[in-house]
This record gives C-alpha cells, sequence and structure tokens, in this order.
C-alpha cells in the first residue's frame, strides 16, 4: 500500500512547523521537516569555516558528510555524521547557512533521495520549500502557507527569546526578509507554490485556529 503524504511549503514562520506538527499528531502520521537537512549541512560548513554560499567549496565537502533524521516519540532528530546536531541547527547563523547552501544544486540533489525515500515508507506531513514542486510533487495533499512577513518575523522572534537568543525584532525581521528574498529568488527549486496547492494564509490565526482549519480541509481530501 503506497504512503498518504502531506507537503506543506511556505517561507519562514509562517508557522509551518508547529501546525505540521499538530496536524501529524492528530493523523498518527510523522512530520518531517526538511529544512532540518539544509541547516545540517550550513553548520556543517560554518565549523570547516566554509564560505556557505561557496558553491564549489561546499559541494567539495559534501562527499564527507552523512546527514541522517531519525524518530524518536515522534520527535525528529537531525544527526550530522553520527552527532545529534538538533540544537544547534536552530541558531540564526544556522537559518542564514541553511539558506545560502540550499540554493547550492549539488546541496539539493544530495539530499533529495533521503526526503523522497522517508516519504515513501511513511505516511508524513513533510515541511519545506519545494516539497509540493520537487520532491513529492505526486502528493495527495499540498498546502502553501504563509502570513506577513512582520507577523512571521514576531513568532520567530519570541521563539528566539524563549532559547535565550537575544537578538532585535528588528535584527529577525532583516534576516527573514534575506532569507525571503534568497529562497524565492533562487534559479533551482524556489519557494513558490504547487499550482495544485491550497493557499493558506495564517495571518492574525492562533496556532490553534490554523491546525484546526488545515485539519479540516486535509479530513476532506483523505
Ligand atoms: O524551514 P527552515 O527555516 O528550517 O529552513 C531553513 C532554510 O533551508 C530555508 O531558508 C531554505 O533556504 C532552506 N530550505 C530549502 N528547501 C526546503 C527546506 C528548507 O531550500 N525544502
Amino acid at each position: 500500500m503506497s504512503s498518504i503524504n502531506i507537503a506543506i511549503d511556505g517561507p519562514a514562520g509562517a508557522g509551518k512547523s508547529t501546525v505540521a506538527k499538530g496536524i501529524a499528531k492528530k493523523l498518527g502520521y510523522i512530520y518531517v521537516d526538511t529544512g532540518a537537512l539544509y541547516r545540517a549541512i550550513g553548520v556543517f560548513a560554518l565549523r570547516k569555516g566554509i564560505n556557505t554560499k561557496d558553491a564549489d567549496g561546499v559541494s567539495a565537502v559534501l562527499k564527507d558528510i552523512t546527514v541522517e533524521l531519525k524518530f524518536v516519540d515522534g520527535v525528529q532528530k537531525v544527526f550530522l555524521c553520527g552527532e545529534d546536531v538538533s540544537i544547534e541547527i536552530r541558531t540564526p547563523e544556522a537559518s542564514m547557512a541553511a539558506s545560502n547552501v540550499s540554493a547550492i544544486p549539488a546541496v539539493r540533489a544530495f539530499l533529495l533521495d533521503l526526503q523522497r525515500d522517508i516519504a515513501k515508507k511513511n505516511n508524513c506531513l513533510m515541511d519545506g520549500r519545494d516539497i509540493g514542486t520537487v520532491v513529492l510533487p505526486d502528493a495527495q495533499i499540498k498546502i502553501f502557507m504563509t502570513a506577513d512577513v512582520e507577523e512571521r518575523a514576531m513568532r520567530r522572534y519570541k521563539e528566539l527569546q524563549e532559547k535565550g537568543i537575544n537578538d532585535s525584532y528588528e535584527q529577525v525581521l532583516e534576516e527573514m526578509k534575506e532569507r525571503d528574498y534568497q529562497d524565492s529568488n533562487r534559479p533551482i527549486a524556489p519557494l513558490k507554490p504547487a499550482e495544485d496547492s491550497v493557499i493558506f494564509d495564517s495571518t492574525g490565526h492562533t496556532l490553534e485556529q490554523s491546525i484546526d482549519e488545515l485539519s479540516a480541509l486535509i479530513g476532506e481530501k483523505i
């Protein structure tokens, strides 16, 4: 029996991960956060002192990298060369590094089969930028989740504060705009809604409202 795959794409801070986690739990599916894979590669490059925009430099070290996702009690952990880097990948530096390395074609090719393999073996909600357009073009349901950039930046700012990272709101907003621009304008797998996706704007919604509305929408389709 083939698995059921739900693709959730959209810009940073739209609420994809929290909402997808909530829905995955309700459905008993796994939640796959593909951004973590790009973050792990970004962290590897940062640790090695490689410029994360240097396509040749980053491509050359891919042969030294293993990235794995493991699901412990439904929670995703990311392993870089056998080391659990699930916390280290969440810093603002890792966000920018991820956005930089993700524009490199060799990096995207390196991570493609791993993502498809998980989706083939599991009923899942997969969250990213190109899941509905490139990774899982045959996903049964595709959602493109977005929200106003100021609101997304405020959500991210609060998340960082909770983690003890004290970047200012203005700084978070600027980085978010830069990442949006970079992710949407790269030549390979740019952030854009799949033609057959449902656009969901979470501006002004609480997370509970978004989870309820999207659960209802998904429930109608599967
Ligand atoms: O989703 P998250 O913010 O963790 O993603 C970090 C970065 O990884 C994004 O800004 C984007 O550049 C890249 N990414 C991607 N394709 C995906 C998931 C993430 O290019 N499927």
